[in-house]
């Protein structure tokens, strides 16, 4: 993927209108592969004018037609899936094989799954004597990060636009090579001209335009919490509607009884996967007091097969790789004890952190709290189950969990008391209907399937 040194706007490429950019980063080997245009506040008006222009008539577009243009989108980025991964690992460092499956192929299972919830969603209901409509909220500003750098897009992108809604993305300073990729597969695909646009740029700047813009009906932003704060209190001011995907300290909770080694092992990986950046990841692995020395000794056993440079990727940047080393100093500082990893980088190129296991990790730690986004395990022990609930609630945030027991009843039960948004049982299965999203300062709103669709949905009745 050649990086573009202009802006998707109103259908077309057209030049920035400010003369920065942005310098766009491989971090496996910390060579420049190109630069993209750092968008300014005036190239966001455009953009924001081009999406309001093409609202009426896309939000009049039957949904059996947008549905169509969801089914091309999807077969776009199906044809062009190779390029896709290799523009992710380019820029963020996946290795290959994670970035043909999850980097590329989750995104054309989800715009797949939109395709289909537009042409059959119910769009209108009767309810009593009144007509329900639901109808698009108008004209989004998507602000996504660089950890899945198209999947965080198309589970904005792909609802909205099967809402009837337009769209401006401001994706993430890191990775916007495979933002311009997809806005390539969207101009292919047919849709509308205006339906899509995507400003490239910094977040305070551009971004910031976006979040702030009076054009804009409603904010689709996922990142860290600092910025979603920030987010929410502008969109609260103006009374705009707001989604907020947010961070995530998650438990993976294996109860008495569990298959012990299964349970660690998919615990390990579910951490290790894109080395360890995701909002999602199990962090926290809680173990009875019992079961403890074994589960600590599995789980070094199993990160012995992530290796970096081969398995595990790099970090995205330097400042994350900076920022994860010093939360594995801080976790020996405060007296968690290292059975795999530390702080010292595997590798002299490249921004790598080695896997790291941690034991006799306590709930009130920084590494129990934080969100750490590295390739990082925490294993708490607990006495029984009320207190492994206790320990799986007490953090600010409620993505998602794990729970692991002898039979789902079990597990579903204590699955039931936590304070989280998804977990899965038993190792669970992805489905990509599923609504993912947060409890507590993980966010608000939820995205995919039909609970995502309705987060672009506003409800009008007409009473008969
Ligand atoms: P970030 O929140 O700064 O960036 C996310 C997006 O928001 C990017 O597109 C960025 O340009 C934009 N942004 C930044 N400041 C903005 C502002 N003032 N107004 C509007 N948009 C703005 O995240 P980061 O600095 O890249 O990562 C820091 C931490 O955030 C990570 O270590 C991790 O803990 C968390 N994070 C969470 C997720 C997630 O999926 N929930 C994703 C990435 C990062």
């Amino acid at each position: 993927m050649q990086a573009q040194n202009r802006m998707y706007i109103g259908g077309e490429w057209r030049p920035a209108l400010g003369q920065d950019t942005i310098p766009v980063i491989n971090p496996a080997d910390e060579q420049v592969i190109g630069h993209v245009p750092a968008g300014t506040a005036a190239d966001v008006d455009a953009a924001v004018a081009a999406a309001r222009a093409a609202f009426p008539a896309w939000a009049a577009t039957p949904p059996a037609e947008r549905a169509a243009r969801l089914t091309a989108l999807r077969d776009g980025l199906a044809a062009r899936k190779g390029d896709i991964a290799a523009t992710v690992t380019a820029e963020l460092g996946a290795p290959p094989a994670l970035a043909e499956a999850v980097h590329a192929g989750l995104p054309i299972v989800i715009a797949g799954t939109y395709a289909e919830l537009a042409a059959t969603h119910p769009f209108e209901e009767k309810l009593g004597t009144s007509t329900v409509y639901a109808e698009p909220v108008g004209v989004v500003g998507a602000i996504t990060p660089w950890n899945y750098p198209l999947h965080q897009i198309v589970a904005k992108v792909a609802p909205a636009l099967a809402a009837g809604c337009t769209v401006v993305l401001k994706p993430a300073e890191d990775t916007p090579l495979t933002a311009q990729l997809f806005a390539e597969v969207v101009h292919e695909a047919g849709l509308p001209a205006g339906v899509f646009n995507l400003v490239t740029g910094l977040g305070p700047v551009a971004g910031q335009a976006l979040a702030g813009h009076d054009g804009v009906d409603l904010v689709s932003f996922t990142g860290s919490t600092a910025v979603g704060r920030q987010i929410g209190a502008v969109a609260g001011a103006a009374v705009k509607r707001v989604a907020l995907e947010l961070g995530g300290k998650s438990a993976n909770v294996i109860l008495p009884g569990a298959d012990l080694a299964k349970a660690v092992n998919v615990g390990v990986a579910n951490v290790m996967s894109n080395s360890g950046q995701t909002c999602s990841a199990w962090t926290r692995m809680l173990v009875h007091r019992d079961s403890y020395d074994e589960a600590v000794s599995l789980a070094a056993a199993a990160v012995a097969k992530y290796v970096p440079g081969e398995r595990v990727g790099p970090l995205v940047n330097a400042k994350q790789q900076a920022r994860v080393r010093g939360y594995i100093e801080k976790g020996v500082e405060e007296g968690a004890r290292i059975v795999a990893g530390g702080p010292e980088a595997p590798l002299d190129k490249g921004y790598y952190v080695s896997p790291t296991v941690f034991a006799d990790v306590t709930p009130d730690m920084t590494i129990a709290q934080e969100e750490i986004f590295g390739p990082v395990v925490s294993i708490l022990r607990y006495e029984d189950e009320d207190d492994a609930l206790r320990i799986a609630n007490g953090t600010v945030y409620g993505l998602a969990g794990a729970v692991w027991a002898a039979d789902p009843e079990t597990a579903t039960a204590f699955a039931r008391r936590m304070d989280t948004g998804q977990v899965d049982i038993n190792g669970g299965r992805f489905n990509p209907l599923a609504p993912f999203g947060g409890y507590k300062q993980s966010g608000v709103g939820r995205e995919l399937g039909p609970h995502g669709l309705a987060e672009y949905l506003q409800t009008k009745s007409l009473q008969f």
